[in-house]
Parts: structure tokens; C-alpha cells; sequence
């Protein structure tokens, strides 16, 4: 009798005594948008990514969205951004009502090559959207180089990557701003959805401020159409909660990647890169050309398994307006990316049988 592996754990495990505690704190005070607890968890959250503004929102998606719109993108404008992320990445850039540009994968890295950015930058670019990607930084050097050089904004997609790090420097501290999801399966998540928008120039936490609650400036004055989209009280207590034990759990993560880096090195599977110790380990994904043949038998050992992702976004119907992109290497990875089980609870004997199984194939 072998233990099932599932894919990921969602119930609360040592933190659920205190989530009941932030959970009932939110009740007992009666206040529930927009009140104390998130103005603490932005404050909290802002000193554990060291950025100097955070600005709680509904959803990663609507951080991006949001944070595009305070730097006046929209209409008429171009942004670059990755050919393999969550397709929300992409959607975020359509809702403003700008067009998103797909660029390739670095082969190894799988995240914006700068080189296909560079010739992609038009008049028409506003921005470039990096994604770090399965919590490994995108090569932010050379991304923060080109933004610069052709004076387009920069703003990081870090749903993926909370506490992560590029040379030394953490993420969200390359671009005008960033958006993070607490969404339930990221590093740091919710019981529900939540996000936010992390900038370092404040008017561009001002004008996010005032998207957030329908594009209010002032008392019975707003200037802008916006939807609503706060992080909620229970939410933002819940987060608080969960951000003392992020780093432990990150440091577990990277604990788990070192195991199925070590007992998997000459496998018939390709291994991520590691290419930063920054890396936060939000997947785990392997390659092989035989992926749905990997994954039948993984299945068949009772181990579950996802793919990330499965389509590149230029492939999906909602982005046939967007400029026809040729993404051969995005393409090509589609096909062969599985995601191992990877989250902090798991424990060594669940990846040892992971292991073990993919040796065994
Ligand atoms: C999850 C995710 C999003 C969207 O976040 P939501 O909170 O689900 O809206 C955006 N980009 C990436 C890379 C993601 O992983």
C-alpha cells in the first residue's frame, strides 16, 4: 500500500489555529473593506518585498490591470510580455484596452528573452511585462536595461513569486510597479482571492488607490470608470497571519527543489534551471517528450500532476486580436512541461516516491 502524492495541499495545516484567530478578530471589530487589517497587511507585505507602496486589491488580474491603468496605459498602446504565463498575464494587458505583444522564451529559462524584446519594442510600446515564472526571476538585468534604454515602463508579474530574488535585489524593485495574487495555491495565499500592486512612485499608488474604489479622487467626485476591487478584511487578516510563516515555507520550498534537483539529476527528465538562488520553487516542472506518457504513469503510482501551461497564450482565442506572434520555443514547451507536487507540507518520503517512480519509468 503506497500513500497517494496529491498535487497540492489547500487545508490550513500549523497556521489554521491562527487564521481562526484573524478570522474572529475581523468578526469581533465589525469592519470589513477597507479597514485596519489591510492597511497593516500592505504595510506588512510592502516590508517583507521592500517596496515603499502596496495598494491591496481583488485579484493578481486585477493588480495588473490596475497598475497598467495608473501608468496611463490603455488604448493604442503596445505591451510586451511573455508567450508562456497564466493567461491572465495577457488578459490583465487587454482590459485596459491596450494590445499585448508576445515575445519568445529564453530556452533555458523559459521566461522574456530580452534579445526577442528588443526587436519587438515599436513606437506603440508602452511597457514591458516580465512574468517570474514557477517563482524563478526573469532576467531583470538586461529587461531593466532595455525598459531604460527605451524609456518604456517595466511592471513585474509576480503572482508567482513572493520573496523571490534577482541578484540579490528582490523582485518588484526593477519595475515602476509589480502585481502579486493571494490566490489559494501561490506562495502566499488566501482563502479566497486578493492581490496587490507594489510601486515604488507614489502618485502611482495614488491613482491605484483611487481605481480600486471606482476611480474615487475625492468625497462624490470620480474621474475614471473603474470597478471596485478591494482586498477584503478577513482576507487581508488571513494574509497577515500566513506572511510570518512565508519565509519558512519558502525556505522549504527551496529545500523540496534541491531534493528533486538532486535524486533526479540523469533521469529521463529535463530539471528546471536554477538560476538564481533567489528562486522561490512555486512549481516544479519538469520536461519530457513523452509528457502525457510521464504523467499516465505517475497517475497509475496514485502521484498527481498538472501542466503549466498546457496552450501559449498567442495560441488562445481570447488574444486572436493581438499581434500574430511565431513562439517556437513557447510552443515546443507546451508539449513536454509537467508540474511535480511541490508545496511546504510535503514531506521528503512523498518526493523520495516521486522520485522513485520517475527512475523507474
Ligand atoms: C495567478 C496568476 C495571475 C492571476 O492572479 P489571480 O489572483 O488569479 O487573478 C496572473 N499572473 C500569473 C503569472 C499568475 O500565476
Amino acid at each position: 500500500m503506497t500513500t497517494p502524492v496529491r498535487w497540492i495541499e489547500l487545508r490550513p495545516g500549523e497556521d489554521a489555529d491562527a487564521i481562526r484567530a484573524a478570522i474572529d478578530r475581523v468578526i469581533e471589530r465589525g469592519w470589513f473593506v477597507l479597514g485596519p487589517e489591510v492597511e497593516a497587511f500592505e504595510a506588512e507585505f510592502g516590508s517583507a518585498t521592500s517596496s515603499r507602496h502596496t495598494i491591496g486589491v481583488a485579484s493578481g488580474t486585477d493588480a495588473l490591470i490596475l497598475a497598467l491603468r495608473a501608468l496611463g496605459i490603455g488604448p493604442g498602446d503596445e505591451v510586451i510580455t511573455t508567450a508562456l504565463s497564466a493567461v491572465y498575464t495577457a488578459q490583465a494587458i487587454m482590459m485596459t484596452g491596450a494590445r499585448p505583444v508576445f515575445a519568445d522564451l529564453d530556452q533555458e529559462r523559459l521566461t522574456l528573452d530580452p534579445d526577442i524584446v528588443a526587436n519587438l519594442v515599436t513606437p506603440q510600446t508602452a511597457a514591458i511585462l516580465p512574468v517570474h515564472l514557477y517563482g524563478q526571476p526573469a532576467d531583470m538585468p538586461a529587461l531593466a536595461a532595455l525598459a531604460d534604454r527605451h524609456g518604456v515602463a517595466l511592471v513585474e508579474d509576480c503572482a508567482q513569486a513572493h520573496l523571490a530574488s534577482s541578484n540579490d535585489a528582490p523582485v518588484g524593485s526593477f519595475g515602476i510597479a509589480a502585481a502579486y495574487s493571494f490566490y489559494p495555491t501561490k506562495n502566499l495565499g488566501a482563502l479566497g482571492d486578493g492581490g496587490a500592486v507594489t510601486t515604488r512612485d507614489p502618485a502611482v499608488a495614488d491613482r491605484v488607490r483611487q481605481l480600486r474604489v471606482g476611480g474615487q479622487v475625492a468625497r462624490d467626485q470620480h474621474t475614471d470608470a473603474a470597478p471596485h476591487s478591494r482586498l477584503d478584511e478577513v482576507q487581508a487578516a488571513i494574509l497577515r497571519a500566513r506572511l510570518s510563516w512565508l519565509p519558512g515555507w519558502t525556505e522549504r520550498r527551496r529545500e523540496l527543489g534541491q531534493r528533486y534537483r538532486e535524486g533526479l539529476a540523469d533521469s529521463a527528465v529535463v530539471l528546471p534551471p536554477e538560476l538564481d538562488p533567489g528562486h522561490v520553487y512555486h512549481l516544479f516542472p519538469v520536461r519530457s517528450d513523452r509528457r502525457d506518457e510521464l504523467r499516465q504513469h505517475l497517475r497509475a503510482a496514485d502521484i498527481e500532476t498538472l501542466v503549466h501551461y498546457a496552450v501559449p497564450m498567442p495560441a488562445q482565442p481570447a488574444f486572436a486580436t493581438a499581434a500574430p506572434a511565431a513562439c517556437p520555443v513557447a510552443e515546443q514547451v507546451c508539449g513536454e512541461l509537467v508540474s511535480l507536487p511541490l508545496y511546504p507540507s510535503l514531506d521528503d518520503t512523498a518526493v523520495d516516491r516521486v522520485i522513485d517512480v520517475i527512475r523507474a519509468w
